[in-house]
């Protein structure tokens, strides 16, 4: 059992350190993996910079990067079930999930091989007959990537695919609570022939096998995706050796109804939008903001409806929604809902576990919330739905706007005029209208304000990977005499 890569080669961590993984619907064991330490991570910062400095990948041509990479997404299409049955024995989250998962990944993978190659620099006009100037993208080096355990193997693939599209080397640190799509990751970079040093897996909690990340002179950036206060750590960390810093934090999300929305598409969107894998996803749209003409209705009918969600395993086929991660973060969940009702929200439905073994928790829906309390504010990374009404437009996009995140939102409504109007004014990453949750690897993903630094996806996602290099040749060199010879 090897489960550390480390200059192209399985490793056991140094002092021989194991973790048990287990699966959050029954406590059952999944897998014993590698516990690194940080000489461990530091080993494998020390690959990649080898890799890095004096290999080959970093002058690869492009084309041929991207070819390695369309055979990775092949490799994870081939592969399929074995990721998507690790995914959710490890997240909990229904199988048809971690399919999307997987067919998300390689999507992304595809996309990142066909733009790694399209965008060569630009030649500039000098004016002169004796000069050329050329700005050109290089690779910014050994990359430090942090992932959480909420979308293992997809997070995973925002980072690696334009990491690797670009030519840099890298380290990967998955969450301790969800290592094995990590490792499946790895051995298809293995097998599609990725050069040694090239990949490194770390696996480990995050003050050992993380820490070192975004503290090593050797690392030229770290990407996080997870928290915001590990991303302020993180953040802290790096600035002494000023690295690049690319931050995916969370979200408090706003969903905002309009009195003339579609009322049934309205509320459908409404459930999937915050019990969507029972509300671990960093854009779950937890703060409902309903125009006060429709509240009652509107919330009624949510409530109905969500109590209607059948929780269960990732295998249990009757199953919509599975398990929160970890009783840490159940019990995490459970303090918010408290100290919403402590605050005055109104419990409309759910509000605690099921009978039975899991970290299970009821879809809940909290009502007459208000902004200041501590369940609108912070992120409770379950699912729980806070009730706000408004009553113009101003407010609803003031509401929306009242956080320190801005990472999501969306806007209901079948007024075209308005929708615009509102997603023009709304401070966060991603706006939707009339629906909820999805997104392409083509636009950027990110956030506004403490969501976040940078945008993964897109363009800007392989920017955040590329070093600009401006060129500039004399081609007919002599003295200037700025100062005289003489
Ligand atoms: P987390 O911050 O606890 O952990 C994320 C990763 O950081 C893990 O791999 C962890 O081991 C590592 N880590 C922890 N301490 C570290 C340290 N000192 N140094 C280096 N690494 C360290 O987050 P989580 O609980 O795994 O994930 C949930 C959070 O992730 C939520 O807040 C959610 O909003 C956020 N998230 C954001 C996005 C996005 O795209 N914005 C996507 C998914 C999740």
């Amino acid at each position: 059992m090897i489960d550390l890569y480390i200059g192209g080669t399985w490793t056991e961590p140094a002092d021989g350190g194991r973790r048990d993984i287990r699966c959050p619907a029954d406590g059952s064991l999944v897998t014993t993996v590698a516990e690194a330490t940080a000489a461990d991570t530091v080993a494998a910062i020390l690959a990649a910079r080898r890799a890095f400095d004096l290999g080959d990948w970093p002058g690869t041509p492009a084309r041929e990067r991207g070819a390695l990479l369309y055979r990775v997404a092949d490799l994870l299409e081939r592969d399929k079930a074995a990721f998507a049955h690790a995914e959710s024995s490890e997240t909990g989250k229904r199988l048809v999930e971690s399919e999307y998962d997987v067919d998300d990944s390689v999507a992304s993978l595809r996309y990142f091989a066909g733009v790694a190659g399209t965008d060569a620099g630009r030649v500039i006009d000098t004016g002169r007959d004796d000069a050329i100037s050329r700005v050109v993208y290089e690779p910014v080096g050994v990359c430090g990537l942090i992932t959480p355990w909420n979308y293992p193997l997809l997070q995973a693939t925002w980072k690696v695919a334009p990491a690797l599209a670009a030519g840099n080397t890298f380290v990967l640190k998955p969450s301790e609570l969800t290592p094995s799509t990590a490792i499946l990751l790895i051995r298809a970079l293995e097998e599609a022939g990725l050069p040694a040093g090239v990949a490194n897996l770390v696996l480990g909690a995050g003050p050992a096998a993380g820490a070192p990340l975004a503290e090593h002179p050797d690392v030229d950036l770290v990407s996080f995706t997870g928290g915001a206060a590990t991303g302020r750590r993180i953040m802290a960390a790096a600035a002494a050796t000023v690295k690049r810093v690319a931050l995916e934090l969370g979200g408090k999300n706003p969903n905002i109804v309009f009195a003339d929305a579609d009322f049934d598409t309205a509320v459908d969107f409404a459930l999937t939008a915050v019990f969507l894998h029972s509300g671990q996803v960093c854009s779950a749209g937890a703060r409902l903001l309903v125009e006060d003409s429709l509240h009652d209705s509107f919330v009624d009918e949510v409530v109905r409806r969500a109590e209607l969600i059948r929780l269960g395993g990732p295998f249990d086929p009757a199953a919509q929604t599975g398990p929160l991660i970890s009783a840490a973060h159940l019990a995490k969940v459970e303090e918010y809902v408290a100290a919403g009702l402590a605050e005055g929200a109104v419990l409309r439905c759910g509000g605690h576990r099921p009978a039975g073994e899991g970290f299970y928790y009821r879809p809940t829906v909290l009502d007459a919330c208000k902004q200041g309390m501590r369940v609108v504010r912070e992120e409770s990374f379950g699912p729980v739905l806070t009730v706000e009404r408004f009553t113009t437009e101003d407010e609803a996009v003031s509401l929306a706007n009242d956080t320190e995140y801005g990472l999501a939102g969306a806007v209901w409504t079948q007024d075209a005029g308005k929708a615009q109007r509102v997603a023009g004014r709304l401070r966060h990453g991603t706006v939707w209208i009339n629906d909820y949750h999805p997104y392409v690897p083509q636009a950027e993903w990110g956030g506004f304000k403490q969501s976040g630094i940078g945008r993964e996806l897109g363009p800007t996602g392989l920017d955040e990977y590329r070093e600009i290099k401006h060129v500039w040749q004399n081609t007919r060199p002599r003295p200037q005499r700025w100062f005289p010879a003489n």
